[in-house]
C-alpha cells in the first residue's frame, strides 16, 4: 500500500511539473505536449532533456513545432515495442480461436462417425422398407448438419487467413521501423551492420567488387553550438537527402552514428565509388542553409569521406576500419574531401601513425 501511495505521489509530482511547464510556456495542453513534458519531468530520457534544456537556454522558449519534432525524434520511436506487444497478443488470440475451432470440428467428425456406425447396425437389423427409409433419413440429416458445420468452419478459416495476413503486414511494418533511423528515414546502424555482412557475402560468392563510403559532417559540433540541436537535426536530414539522391537502387544508405553516414555500393569499383562520394560531397556543399523559423542564412556545411574497396582478406569490420582510417585522413588533410587508400593523404596518415 505504501508502495502504491508513493507511486501515486511521485507520478502526481511529474504531472504537476509537466502542467507547470505547459502553463509557463503558454503551450497547448494536448496529450503530445503533455507527454513530452511528463517524460522531461521523470528524467528517464536524457537525450530529450538535453535538447529541451539546450533550446530553452538559447532562446528561453520552445515552439509547438520544436516540441513536435522533439516528440517525433525522441518519443515516437518507443511506440514500436508497444506495437509488438499488441500484435503479439493478437497472434495468440487468433491461434487460440483457430485451435478451438479445429477441436470442435474434430469432435463433430467423431460424432458423425458414431452415428454412421449406429445407422449401419440399424440397417443390418431393418426388416421392412419403412425402417430402411427411417435410417436413410437420419443419415441424410446428419450429413446435412456435417456439411453446414464444414461450411461455417471454412468461412471462419477464411476470415482467420485474412487476419493472419494483416498481422503479417503489421509485423513487417514494425520490423521496417526497427531498422529505420526516425530522424533521417535512412537505415539505422542495426540495418547497416546486417546489410554490409550480406553485401560482403554476395560480393564474395559472385566475385564482384564492393565499395564502402563513410561520411562525417565537418565541424558539426560548432554548428550545433551556434545554431542549436534542432537546426543541427535539419542538417542531418539534408545530408541524408543528398545521400539518397546520389545513389542507385541496389546501393545501401544508412546513418552509421550521430553525424556519420555510410553508403555500401555493391558491384562498384573503387574508382566508381570515389565518383559517387564526390557527387555526394558536392551536393551537400552546394546547399545554402536557411533557418526555417527566421529565414536567417546559416551558410553551408561540408562533409569528409573515406572510401574502401573489399579485398580478399576483408570482413565487414575490416572494410569499415579501412574506410574509417581514410575518413580520418580526409579530416587531417583539411576536411571537405574524399580519400581512399591509394591517395597520398592516406599514406601520409599511415606515416604519421607509424612515426
Ligand atoms: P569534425 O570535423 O572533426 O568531424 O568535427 P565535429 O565537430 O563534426 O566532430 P565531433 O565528433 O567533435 O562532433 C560531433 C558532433 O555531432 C557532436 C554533436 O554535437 C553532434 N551530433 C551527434 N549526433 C547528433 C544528432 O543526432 N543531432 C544533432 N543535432 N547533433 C548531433
Ligand atoms: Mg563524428
Ligand atoms: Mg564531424
Amino acid at each position: 500500500m505504501i508502495g502504491l501511495l508513493d507511486e501515486h505521489e511521485r507520478t502526481l509530482a511529474f504531472a504537476e511539473v509537466a502542467l507547470g511547464q505547459i502553463k509557463s510556456l503558454r503551450q497547448t495542453a494536448v496529450p503530445r505536449n503533455y507527454e513530452v513534458w511528463y517524460v522531461y519531468a521523470t528524467g528517464y530520457n536524457p537525450a530529450l532533456n538535453k535538447i529541451i534544456n539546450e533550446t530553452l537556454a538559447r532562446t528561453g522558449k520552445i515552439s509547438e513545432t520544436e516540441l513536435e519534432q522533439i516528440y517525433d525524434t525522441y518519443l515516437s520511436q518507443f511506440r514500436a515495442s508497444d506495437q509488438i506487444d499488441k500484435v503479439g497478443s493478437r497472434v495468440v488470440t487468433e491461434i487460440d480461436d483457430v485451435m478451438k475451432l479445429i477441436s470442435e470440428a474434430l469432435g463433430s467428425t467423431s460424432a458423425f462417425g458414431t452415428r454412421l456406425e449406429g445407422a449401419s447396425e440399424r440397417l443390418a437389423d431393418a426388416r421392412d422398407q419403412a425402417s430402411v427409409r427411417a435410417v436413410i433419413e437420419t443419415l441424410i440429416e446428419s450429413t446435412r448438419e456435417m456439411q453446414q458445420q464444414n461450411a461455417s468452419l471454412e468461412t471462419r478459416l477464411a476470415a482467420s487467413k485474412v487476419e493472419i495476413n494483416n498481422l503479417q503486414h503489421s509485423l513487417e511494418a514494425i520490423r521496417a521501423e526497427s531498422l529505420t533511423d526516425p530522424l533521417t528515414s535512412l537505415g539505422n546502424r542495426k540495418y547497416f551492420d546486417r546489410a554490409l555482412v550480406d553485401a560482403v557475402r554476395v560480393a564474395r560468392e559472385r566475385g564482384d567488387p564492393l565499395s564502402l563510403i563513410m561520411f562525417d559532417i565537418d565541424h558539426f559540433k560548432s554548428f550545433n553550438d551556434n545554431y542549436g540541436h534542432l537546426t543541427g537535426d535539419q542538417v542531418l536530414r539534408l545530408v541524408a537527402m543528398s545521400l539518397k539522391q546520389n545513389v542507385k537502387g541496389q546501393d545501401i544508405t544508412a546513418r552509421y552514428g550521430g553525424e556519420e553516414f555510410a553508403v555500401v555500393l555493391p558491384t562498384t569499383s573503387l574508382r566508381q565509388a570515389l565518383t559517387v562520394a564526390d557527387h555526394i560531397r558536392r551536393a551537400v556543399m552546394s546547399k545554402e542553409l536557411k533557418k526555417r523559423s527566421t529565414g536567417e542564412i546559416l551558410g553551408r556545411v561540408t562533409v569528409s569521406a573515406g572510401v574502401s574497396v573489399l579485398s580478399a582478406a576483408d570482413e565487414a569490420d575490416t572494410l569499415i576500419e579501412r574506410a574509417d582510417a581514410c575518413l580520418y585522413a580526409a579530416k587531417r588533410a583539411g576536411r571537405n574531401r574524399v580519400v581512399c587508400e591509394a591517395d597520398p593523404e592516406y599514406s601520409a596518415e599511415i606515416h604519421i601513425q607509424v612515426a
